[in-house]
Order: C-alpha cells, then structure tokens, then sequence
C-alpha cells in the first residue's frame, strides 16, 4: 500500500514541477514512505533520516534548499517525536492526508518563511476524491487501492490507530483508475486494502458491492489480463469472493490468508474473531472450486502467552495445509495496542528458536511446491527486465517469481514458459516455442 501510495504522491506534486529521482543527493525534496507495523521498521525511520540530513546540510552548502518530510504510519503515529528528535525535517504527514501536500509545500516554502509542518488528521472529506488522475508510468503489474483502514482491532495491530476506520472507494472510481492503469501498460493488477475482502463500496448500479462483484466487473476491461486481491482477512470471505474464483477466468489461483497463529487461544488473545477450524472450512471452500489455489499466509511468532503448545499448533497447521510463501514475524509489541500491556511474555531467543523452526518448515514447503512445477509449462506474465540480457522476470498465476530466457519484446505478455529449474524463491525456465 505504501508503494500504491508513494506513486499517488508523484501524481500530486507532478503538476507542481517535481519529477522522482533516483537517488536523494540532489533532490528538491525527499519523502520518507513509513511503516509502523512493526518495531524494526520504525527504526530504521531515525537511521534513514540520519542519511538524509548529510544530504540537506550538502545542499545547503550549496546554497540549495532541500525540504525532508516524513509520511506514512510512523508520521501518524509518532508525528511529534519526529519533529522534536529531527529539527531539519520540514512536513511530518500521515496516510489520510497526502492529498494536501501542495497546500503542505505552500507553507513550507512559502514567502511568510518556513513554517514546519504536522499533518496527521483524519479528514472528512475523503482523500480519494481529491486526488488528481494518476500519470505515474506503470508497469506491466499494477497496485490500486480499493478499501483503507482497519475495524478489527487485533490486539498487537496498529492499523486501526495510524490509517483509520474501515472505507472503501466506489465502484466508479476503481473502473475508471483500472481502465487508465491498462491504457498505460498494466496487464496484471492486484487489489489492495488492509482487509481487501471487506470491500463494501457503492457499485455502478448504487447498490453496494462486495469484492466478488467488483472483480468480475474489472474483469470486463481487456487490457487487464491478471487479477489479484491482498490482504484479506478470514472472517470476511463472502461467498461472491468464492464464486468469482469459479466464474472468472482472470481471477488468479492465488490466496493470501492471514491466520497469524494455529492455537485457538491464541487466536482469542489476539481478537482475531476466527477459530482454526473456521479457516480451514474457508480454505476447503476455496479449493472446492479451485482445487490448484495456491495458499499463502502471515504467521506473528511469540505472542503473549504463547506456550510450546500453543506453537506447535502454528507448526502442525502449516505441515497440514502446505503453503506456497508465507510471511512470518517475531511478535513486536507496538505501544498504544492492547497486546503492549499483555503479561506472560515470550522470551527473545525462544521466540528465535521457533521462529527459525516454522520458516525451515515454510521454506521447504515453498521449495518442494516450486520443484513441483519443473519439466512443466507455466503461463506466465513478462513484468520485469533483468540485469542479465536476454532475460525477463515474470509471474506465475500462482504468484511465483520466474526467472526466463525471453526476448525483451515479450514484457507485458502472457507466455507460455517451461520450467528448467526451481529454488524456494523462484523457478527458472525459458518460453517455450514452436521449435521446444
Ligand atoms: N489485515 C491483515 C490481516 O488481518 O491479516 C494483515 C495486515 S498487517 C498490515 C500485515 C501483517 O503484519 C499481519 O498479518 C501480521 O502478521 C503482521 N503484524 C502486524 N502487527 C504485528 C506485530 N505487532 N508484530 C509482528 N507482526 C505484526
Ligand atoms: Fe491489523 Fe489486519 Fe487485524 Fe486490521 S485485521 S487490526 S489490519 S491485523
């Protein structure tokens, strides 16, 4: 989503004359895209703007002006520490509001002098209807945001505190983005919202539409060949989701499904609102109507409480299921989260241990998964050039990362592609032509 929304922010300040660069030497203004999620990502926010500073006192020197501005969760989250720990940095703003930034730079680079700025509201007004026509060159694959913000509250997730309440866009809105993104080269597009399959926005006849019904009406644009959704949370798969993997060919066979732990009584300490069981009749109901769905899921090791038993259940689920890839973190307390003040920690180097031991696990099933696919033909979609010539890297429909031997003129086609080799991160192979 940061991505998603980092690409926004190139639409709004385009019109005002800046253009990305690649390094952040010589730039006007440098944004920091933040995440709170967990603590290590937070950090690095005060170490990457220690980097940041020796560019600005550069500039400087030079006789430049360099404005730092610190966007995203942490902004929201930790807007006055930020400005009180990093006096050079100029804006501090937080997800909802990036549709204000030129009022922001008016501010701060105003003739009144520069005001430092703090931007972390939630507006009424919603940020969707204000932003301009995106125009930033998108490539083969594209992220568009249909639904924001979180009213879940598990216990260790700062989501609902740093985006807000659960919204989603109208159906309109999302089309015509779709339409624009496939007239600019996207072929495969994923869906993005922090609970993606709670998606409930006013379709094109005013009737509320769930995710089900938007896709198969996203369907319909040509261009777009590929279509993909994450994340979803287990509690709000509705059976239009299910049905659209049925009926709609360019739907890919791909789920990520979060369930973040196999012990009930985890589960409960975590206010997820599911049970074990729930989620594997979810997943049966997926694969009931297609069998080769590829599964995926995040996994929070050490939770409060968690016991070797409450552990072992994680590890039993996944031998049980057999994911694909998977996400799987150490339990880090954010401050705010109820799940902060929870006793019964987990010690670090037993929640190492585990940790080291579910993702042994995880990756030989994602290596055996890969291997599986060797001698076989794969349909895959050319989104990446890479460094080695005569090379392109392209996606399964599974979502698995491929590596071929493939003319540059093929980015952006679906392919037929046979698989040579695999690794746990990728498979190798070449397109497949008349002649192989
Ligand atoms: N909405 C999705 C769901 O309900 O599963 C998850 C979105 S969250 C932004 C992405 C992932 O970050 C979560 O699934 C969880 O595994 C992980 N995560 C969130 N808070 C965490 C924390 N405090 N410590 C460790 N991992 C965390
Ligand atoms: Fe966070 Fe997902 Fe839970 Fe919402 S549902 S609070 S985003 S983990």
């Amino acid at each position: 989503m940061n991505t998603y929304d980092a690409r926004r922010m190139e639409d709004i300040l385009r019109p005002m004359g800046y253009t990305s660069v690649a390094t952040p030497d010589t730039a006007d203004m440098v944004i920091l895209n933040t995440c709170h999620i967990r603590e290590k990502a937070t950090d690095k926010v005060f170490s990457d703007l220690g980097r940041i500073r020796e560019h600005k006192l550069e500039q400087e020197k030079n006789g430049h002006q360099m404005i730092v501005a610190v966007a995203g969760c942490v902004a929201q989250a930790e807007g006055d520490v930020i400005l009180k720990r990093a006096k050079y940095v100029d804006m501090v703003f937080g997800p909802q509001t990036y549709h204000q930034l030129p009022e922001m730079l008016a501010k701060v680079t105003g003739a009144y002098g520069s005001a430092r700025i703090i931007n972390t509201d939630f507006p009424v007004e919603e940020k969707f209807d204000f932003l301009p026509q995106e125009n930033a060159v998108t490539g083969a694959t594209a992220f568009l945001s249909i639904q924001e913000g979180c009213d879940k509250f598990c216990t260790f997730c700062v989501v609902p505190y740093t985006r807000g309440s659960e919204y989603s866009r109208n159906a309109a809105s999302i089309i015509a983005e779709a339409k624009r993104l496939a007239a600019n080269g996207a072929r495969d597009i994923t869906l993005l919202g922090q609970n993606v399959n709670g998606f409930h926005g006013e379709g094109l006849d005013g009737k509320t539409w769930g995710l089900g019904r938007l896709i198969r009406e996203l369907a319909d644009i040509e261009d777009v060949k590929r279509i993909r959704y994450t994340t979803s949370h287990p509690c709000d798969v509705q059976d239009d989701l299910i049905e659209a993997h049925r009926d709609v060919p360019k739907l890919m066979p791909y789920l990520h499904l979060p369930v973040q732990s196999g012990s009930n009584k985890i589960l409960k300490a975590m206010n997820r609102k599911h049970e074990i069981e729930t989620y594997l009749e979810t997943i049966e109901k997926f694969k009931s109507v297609q069998p080769d769905i590829a599964l995926s899921s995040d996994f929070i090791i050490g939770f409060p409480g968690e016991t070797d038993d409450d552990f072992e259940a994680t590890y039993d689920l996944v031998k049980k299921i057999g994911f694909t890839a998977a996400f799987s973190f150490k339990y880090s307390a954010r401050p705010g989260t109820p799940a902060a003040n929870m006793q019964n920690l987990v010690r670090e180097d037993v929640k190492d241990a585990r940790l080291q031991r579910l993702q042994s696990l995880l990756f030989e099933q994602a290596l055996n998964y890969n291997q599986s696919f060797i001698g076989k033909t794969v349909e895959v979609l050319f989104d990446g050039r890479q460094s080695r010539e005569g090379q392109l890297h392209g996606r399964t429909r599974y979502n698995t990362a491929i590596h071929a031997v493939a003319n540059d003129r093929l980015y952006g086609q679906v392919m037929d592609v046979i698989v040579e080799s695999a690794g746990q991160m990728a498979l190798h192979g070449r397109v497949k032509t008349e002649g192989n």
